[in-house]
């Protein structure tokens, strides 16, 4: 079964699912037996293992990813009139998180490493700016050092978007522990997943960390003593027991998703297709393996045709979206942004992923450059006969 492979998805779960079976349903049942389904035992034992994973003195679990963002956002006291600086090149959480607390998302253009450029940055500040949102993107962590000068010069507030970036580090040092505060997804396909929605805030301040277990939880400390008006985003307690089996394999997770890049790395490399760009300082978890092509279209209908599964990251940013109407940002404002979203291509990427089926992707992209010399020789021809 593993020597021939005719189809390779872009994601697949199950084969995890089925080595971590009968530990999950052991963590399971401990929680159907105590019945204590919402801030059970396993949320705070969850919290204290993910905050020592990251190295951050505190972790507070919320209901998604987003959430995350915006209760931090709204802890940190950004709300109506505020303006916060994201990357233009993310997932539009990123923006409807900012969005959700009155404040209003200021897009940037990336650099070379998708990441927001730091000049852009700077161009970008207003007095109504409060904030900085860098997002480690496809799970390479930021260089955050430029980007912590200007906020302290400004007295800003840097929220790292971590969401595709469990376990990612620079220098050593895990993301979301570098600014003010960094927030996780455990969106069931992140590096990290829970069974549905989860998400997390890890940070070193004592007061922040109290301000999010209020706003969690209807701002009580002690049943019925509403302190805030807090929301409703706790992280179930099923959720919780299953994370904390599944974070004991997370790096040895992204150590395969490490090995999986090396060995697409080298491929690519081979066949003349530059490699993502890496930063020597960053330890990269690839949640997501993203190649530039000019035929990005046709490569992936090629592909397709040969059940190789495809993803991108993203066809349209969210400046360019509907919802962000608002914003009034024409085609053109943000250029590298909509560039990379033209080109950007996602290979199949996930730990399980074995090497016959790494091959097969590998075949594919080279049958298809092949088809693609043979159709241009033929335009070629036609032309100049
Ligand atoms: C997944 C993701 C989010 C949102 O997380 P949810 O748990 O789905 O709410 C935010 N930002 C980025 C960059 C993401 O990839």
């Amino acid at each position: 079964m593993n020597s021939t492979v005719d189809n390779v998805p872009f994601f697949d779960l199950k084969a995890q699912l089925a080595e971590l079976r009968p530990k999950l349903d052991a963590a399971l049942e401990v929680v159907y037996r105590e019945a204590s389904f919402v801030m059970g035992a396993e949320v705070e034992r969850f919290e204290e293992r993910f905050a020592a994973f990251c190295g951050a003195a505190h972790c507070v679990s919320v209901g998604s990813g987003t959430s995350a963002l915006k209760l931090t956002l709204q802890c940190l006291g950004i709300g109506p009139g505020d303006e916060v600086i994201v990357p233009a090149n993310t997932y539009i959480a990123s923006a409807i998180a900012v969005s959700q607390t009155g404040a209003r998302p200021v897009p940037v253009d990336i650099d070379e490493f998708y990441h927001m450029d730091v000049a852009h940055v700077r161009s970008a500040l207003t007095r109504r700016t409060k904030a900085i949102m860098p997002v480690h993107l496809y799970g390479q962590a930021m260089d955050l050092r430029e980007l912590l000068e200007v906020a302290d010069a400004h007295g800003l507030a840097v929220v790292e978007d971590a969401c595709q970036a469990h376990g990612a580090t620079f220098h050593g040092r895990h993301v979301g522990t570098i600014g003010n505060a960094g927030c996780f997804s455990f969106y069931p396909s992140k590096n990290l997943g829970a069974f549905g929605d989860g998400g997390a805030v890890v940070t070193n301040s004592a007061d922040l960390a109290d301000a999010l277990r209020l706003a969690r939880d209807f701002g009580q400390r002690r049943k019925y003593e509403h302190l805030v008006k807090g929301d409703n985003s706790r992280l179930d307690t099923l959720q919780a027991a299953i994370l904390l089996v599944k974070l004991d394999h997370l790096s040895v997770w992204n150590e395969k998703r490490r090995a999986l890049a090396a060995r697409y790395d080298r491929e690519l490399g081979a066949l003349g297709i530059p490699p993502p760009l890496r930063r020597a300082e960053a330890g990269h978890v690839y949640h997501l393996y993203v190649i530039e092509m000019t035929q990005r279209d046709r490569a992936r209908a090629f592909l397709a045709g040969d059940g190789i599964q495809t993803g991108i990251h993203y066809p349209v940013p969210f400046h360019r979206q509907l919802a962000y109407e608002d914003l009034g940002l024409l085609a053109g404002s943000l250029p590298k942004t909509e560039e990379s979203c033209r080109r950007v291509l996602s290979l199949p990427m996930f730990p399980e992923m074995s090497e016959a089926q790494l091959r097969h992707v590998m075949d594919g992209i080279e049958a298809f450059l092949s088809a693609e010399r043979v159709g241009r020789s033929k335009a070629l021809s036609e032309v100049a006969p």
